[in-house]
């Protein structure tokens, strides 16, 4: 129980609410679950299609956090 204590302090449940971390979670929960990925991600699909969703996520949250900043900037 201390550690979830932690875990919500540090931000966590805050950043698996972004899409990014949405995302970030699919792909741990997959790659757990898929001997393919635990052998060798870059030949499953479903693996690669979930790490370049996060990419993706990532890129396009950025982009929006750069605007926020010229925005208040
Ligand atoms: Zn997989």
């Amino acid at each position: 129980m201390d550690e979830d204590t932690e875990a919500r302090a540090a931000g966590e449940d805050r950043h698996l609410t972004t899409p990014s971390g949405l995302a970030f979670k699919a792909l741990l929960e997959h790659t757990q679950g898929c001997e393919q990925c635990t052998d060798d991600p870059t030949e499953c699909g479903t693996g690669r299609a979930l790490v370049r969703t996060v990419r993706e996520a990532r890129r396009v949250e950025s982009a929006a956090t750069a605007r926020v900043r010229d925005v208040h900037g």
